[in-house]
């Protein structure tokens, strides 16, 4: 079996700054990470452009990824943004479903479906965040809602949806509260998801690349990315320190 390339993605929120990008994108090109595992920086979209300019300039490999997009294509919809917009400011992945776009901007996991499905349509890659909120791990209901939030994609875009995306396994109890799920406990999330896979589409379990997400910091990333099913992450706070994303990266090789 050929190894799956990691992946891993800074997701900035509503933080960074252009002098941020310059840093971190300088001290990617020092270290040479890009050309080993995909690299994907998430800013805020007011830079995207700028970064896709620096990507280019510095001849670097990261993918430019949009934290979100409007399912619609244009229209009434102020402070909106588009996938086609999206897209022509250099952006070739999208995050869909992140919990902070669930839980505090009410999207239903049919609206990522759509976003999901409107990001293949124009032939950027998906990054699906999936989750339990604390409650639902308590009460021990964590497969269920991956196993709904997963069929949403499927009921709206058949088997070949998820032949093409990137899912990241974001438990909502360890998304910025510095208490990442133990590896082993991320492990057997990644297995559950890659067996769910497997039952839908075989040929695709073993090539999809299943992220880890929550609370990654340079300490805990080498214990997470020994894991056999866990192919990288998506990084939030540790992001935004470039040298501690540079070491999750070079955690990963
Ligand atoms: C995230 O925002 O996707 C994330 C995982 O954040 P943090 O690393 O800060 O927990």
């Amino acid at each position: 079996m050929t190894r799956r390339k990691p992946v891993v993605a800074a997701n900035w929120k509503m933080n960074g700054s252009r002098h941020l990008v310059d840093s971190l994108l300088q001290q990617i090109k020092q270290s040479g990470v890009d050309q080993q595992l995909d690299v994907v920086l998430s800013p805020p979209a007011t830079l995207y452009s700028y970064v896709d300019d620096a990507i280019k300039q510095l001849e670097l490999n990261v993918i430019l990824a949009a934290q979100n997009i409007n399912e619609l294509d244009s229209g009434a919809y102020t402070g909106e943004i588009s996938a086609h917009l999206a897209k022509e400011s250099g952006c070739k992945w999208v995050i869909c479903g992140h919990s902070e776009r669930r839980s505090l901007f009410n999207e239903s996991s049919k609206v990522t479906a759509q976003k999901f499905i409107k990001a293949q349509s124009l032939g950027m890659k998906p990054v699906l965040c999936v989750g339990e909120t604390t409650e639902e791990h308590e009460q021990g209901k964590t497969y269920s809602r991956l196993t709904a939030q997963i069929e949403t994609i499927l009921h709206l875009g058949g088997i070949d949806a998820i032949k093409d995306c990137i899912i990241a396994y974001e438990p909502i109890w360890a998304v910025g509260t510095g208490k990442p799920a133990s590896p082993k406990l991320a492990q057997e999330v990644h297995r559950f998801i890659r067996g769910m896979i497997s039952a839908i589409c075989p040929e695709t379990a073993q090539s999809i690349r299943i992220l880890y997400g929550g609370s990654v910091t340079p300490d805990n990333v080498d214990s997470m990315f020994k894991q056999p099913d866990i192919d990288g992450g998506l990084i939030g706070g540790a992001s935004l320190v470039p040298e501690k994303f540079i070491k999750i990266c070079q955690a990963a090789l």
